[in-house]
Formats: C-alpha cells, sequence, structure tokens
C-alpha cells in the first residue's frame, strides 16, 4: 500500500494527537505516540488522585511492550509469577504447575504480577517526563470529554470547548462514550452473571497464622481454590509484601445496588463469609482478615462492528471489555496502544491517519476477539468447577497458538 503519496517526509509536521481517557491504554498509546515524536494531548476525567484497583498480570505478551515503551515492571514492585496451584476448597492439593522452567525458554519476558496503581503511576510519569524521546504528554486531569468528531478528529470537553487534531483516540474505558460515534457501535456492556470481591492483604499476616501459612508454601504461586460455581484466587505483587484476591461468585448472591463496577464500591464482610461459607476453615480464616472488600460486576458486551472510523480510533476496554478469567484486559489494552503508535512515525500526513488506522483495525481486530473469546470460555469452564486449562492459558495468552494446537 503505498501510504506516503511521494511527499518529502522530512517536510511533514508532528501530528496533533487527542487522546481520551489516562487509563493504561490511553496512557501507553500517549507514551507510544510521544516516541514516535508527535504532539499528544490526554483528557482524563478524574483527577488520579486515588488511582485504584488491585494486583494484574503483565504477562509476557505485554512485558515485552512495556519494556519497548521505557518501562519496567520489575522497578515498580512487580513479582515473577512462578507458577500456580489449584485447591478443593477444603484445602486439598488438585495440581500444581512450576512455571519457572519454561517461562524464559517460551518467551524473552518475564511474567510480573503488579499493583495497578504503581502500573499506573509509572506510566503516568513516563508520558509526562521532560527526560525521554519526544515533547512531554499534555495531561489535561478532570477533563471530561463528552463527545468525538472523527472527521475533524476534534475532541468537545464537558465545558464546551472542543480541541481539533490530526487522530483521536477513545481510550476511555468499559463505559465508553466514544465508541458511539463509531458507525453500529451504541454497544453497552452488561453483567456476565459474576461479580468479584476484591482485596489485599498482608502476606505477614497470611504467613503468621497457622491456618493460612501453608498456602505460601510454594513462593511466588498464584493459589486458586475451585468450588462449583465459585472460586478464590490469590497472588502476590509489592515485591510480595502484599497479596491481591479475587473471589468469583454467582452476582445475585451479593446483589449489590447500582451494579458494583465502580471499582471502588465497598462490599459487606459478611455476605462474603456467607457466600464462601462451604469453604474450609483456612479460606474462611483469610477472608475473616479483610476489613472491608472491594465488589466488581464482570461485565461483557458485544462486539464492536469496528475499532476505526474516519480519524478516531477507540483501544482498550472502550473497543473490547474484558472478563478477567485470562488476566488480558490491561494487556489487550497494551498491545492495541503500542500497535497503534507504530503505525503512526514522525512524517506521517494527517490525510493517511484514517487508511493507517484501517490497518490497525486489521491487526487488532482478530486478535483481540479471539482471546476475548477464550477467556469468556475459561470463564464458563471454571463456572462449572472445572480446573483452569493451564496450557491453554499459557498459548494464548502469549500467543504461542502452536503450543495449544498441539
Ligand atoms: P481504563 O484503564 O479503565 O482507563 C479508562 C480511563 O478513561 C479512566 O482513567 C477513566 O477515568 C477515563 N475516562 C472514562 N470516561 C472518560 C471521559 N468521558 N473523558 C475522559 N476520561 C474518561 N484489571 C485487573 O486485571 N486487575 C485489577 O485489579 C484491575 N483494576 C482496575 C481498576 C480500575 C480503577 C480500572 C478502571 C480498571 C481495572 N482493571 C483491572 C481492568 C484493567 O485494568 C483494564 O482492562 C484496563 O485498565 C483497560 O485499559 P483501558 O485504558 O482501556 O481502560
Amino acid at each position: 500500500m503505498e501510504l506516503s503519496n511521494g511527499i518529502d517526509h522530512e517536510q511533514r509536521r508532528p501530528l496533533k494527537v487527542q487522546i481520551a481517557g489516562g487509563g493504561i491504554g490511553g496512557l501507553c498509546a500517549a507514551i507510544g505516540l510521544r516516541q514516535q515524536g508527535h504532539h499528544v494531548s490526554v483528557y482524563e476525567q478524574s483527577a488520579l488522585a486515588h488511582e485504584a484497583g488491585a494486583a494484574i498480570h503483565i504477562a509476557p505478551n505485554c512485558n515485552g511492550l512495556l519494556q519497548r515503551l521505557g518501562l519496567d515492571p520489575r522497578q515498580h514492585g512487580s513479582v515473577e509469577f512462578e507458577g500456580m496451584t489449584e485447591y478443593t476448597p477444603s484445602g486439598e492439593v488438585l495440581k500444581s504447575m512450576d512455571l519457572r522452567a519454561i517461562n524464559h525458554k517460551m518467551w524473552q519476558h518475564s511474567w510480573e504480577l503488579i499493583h495497578r496503581a504503581h502500573l499506573h503511576s509509572a506510566l503516568k510519569e513516563l508520558a509526562i517526563s521532560p527526560k525521554g524521546i519526544g515533547k512531554p504528554v499534555e495531561l489535561h486531569l478532570s477533563n471530561r470529554v463528552d463527545e468525538v468528531d472523527p472527521s475533524k478528529a476534534s475532541i468537545h470537553l464537558s465545558d464546551g470547548t472542543e480541541v481539533e487534531g490530526d487522530l483521536v483516540i477513545g481510550a476511555d474505558g468499559v463505559h465508553s462514550k466514544i465508541r458511539k460515534a463509531i458507525p453500529g457501535g451504541e454497544k453497552v456492556p452488561f453483567d456476565c452473571g459474576k461479580s468479584a470481591f476484591r482485596f489485599l492483604l498482608p502476606t505477614q499476616s497470611i504467613a503468621a497464622d497457622e491456618k493460612t501459612a501453608p498456602f505460601l508454601q510454594n513462593h511466588n504461586h498464584l493459589v486458586m481454590w475451585i468450588g462449583t460455581d465459585r472460586r478464590l484466587v490469590m497472588y502476590p505483587c509489592v515485591g510480595g509484601t502484599q497479596m491481591n484476591f479475587v473471589a468469583i461468585h454467582p452476582s445475585e448472591e451479593s446483589a449489590v445496588d447500582g451494579g458494583g463496577d465502580a471499582w471502588q464500591q465497598s462490599a459487606s464482610k459478611g455476605k462474603m463469609m456467607k457466600i464462601y461459607e462451604s469453604f474450609g476453615e483456612s479460606v474462611a480464616a483469610l477472608l475473616n482478615k479483610v476489613d472491608e472488600p472491594k465488589i466488581w460486576t464482570l461485565l461483557d458486551m458485544d462486539q464492536m462492528p469496528h475499532f476505526v472510523h474516519g480519524s478516531l480510533a477507540i483501544l482498550g476496554d472502550a473497543a473490547h471489555p474484558f472478563l478477567p478469567h485470562q488476566a488480558q484486559g490491561g494487556a489487550q489494552a497494551i498491545e492495541d496502544a503500542v500497535s497503534l503508535a507504530a503505525l503512526f512515525p514522525l512524517g506521517t500526513a494527517a490525510d493517511e491517519v484514517p487508511e493507517r488506522l484501517q490497518l490497525y483495525e486489521g491487526q487488532r481486530y482478530e486478535r483481540s476477539h479471539k482471546i476475548q473469546e477464550y477467556t469468556r470460555l475459561a470463564g464458563r469452564d471454571l463456572a462449572k468447577g472445572q480446573s483452569l486449562d493451564m496450557q491453554s492459558f499459557i498459548a494464548y495468552n502469549v500467543g504461542h497458538d502452536e503450543w495449544h494446537a498441539s
């Protein structure tokens, strides 16, 4: 495809890029496009003062991309994911898998577990830093984007301001407003039927309790207690000093007013203890250590017809909200962002933007939906009390389809 139209690249100006949403995907796109030499502004509705979320997986497929942007998760408290042990609800081992033997043979970059807030603030610092390649990203906090115009690459802020650009990116998360600017994009996320309690506990408090200490015997393992229609997952973060917990169960049992997908929504500890009362005394001892769990409704959404329209692209949860069963929501947002930025070298003319965005959609549409569908299947298996197909989990996550097929 002829994209340069024979015009001298050196004579072209940097593109003016407007990004709605300063979450993981929006900031990665901002960093990537800054490093290409473009002038990037991010409009974020919140003050980013109380960035939330517990731990998140940095699977090898996105660790390499973060390193390419200049961010090494290990410098921000990540812990290498070394294996996985599954238990019955009462604590008998179902299976255990040591990943250390294959970790560095199967992929180039390690699989890390990191606190989401640490990842997010590292991305923010990298985006706005006066050091590094390109012009620092202009981050406009407490600025809500109400709509965009894909033909002018402009954004409309809630205070009535309109800002024009050459490329506009909707990275405004699962409840995206921007996706509606794509024909056929009036999709609304829905409760998939499961909700999750989420909380962190100091590793020390688990180690000091004889009922819970045995679950720490495998260093840096993800531990899962699997019941028929509910499960509890625990894994380390913050340099191993904290354990992250996710407790997935049928939504109707926790039945939180307002849907409970606001990330910061508190839940009743008593209700959580009741929902897991059929699990053994070790799980009860773990849950009893929490002061106030948070609750999160697991949202799914029908497939978007497109990720691009005119000079607009959407990415991350705005394009394809992810269920958490394969820990790929953040990773796919990062893949989207880095792929998009790679398609816009300095010298790209503004009138080439729609054509290059078609390439972005071509690169990302099938892969992100394939991983999303596999995530749904894994969720259905787990909901039936089946244990996790670890080989497929890894194969899909890091793109080793050959291994999955074998
Ligand atoms: P997000 O990271 O959700 O970012 C979207 C951003 O857009 C937000 O900062 C939001 O404030 C902003 N925004 C929304 N609407 C507008 C608007 N109209 N104008 C301007 N800005 C707007 N996944 C895990 O696996 N584990 C976790 O613990 C976990 N915690 C999370 C905590 C939070 C608070 C959030 C938002 C997500 C969390 N996730 C977690 C999910 C995972 O991080 C997402 O899959 C991933 O963040 C997707 O990246 P994104 O950039 O598409 O969306």
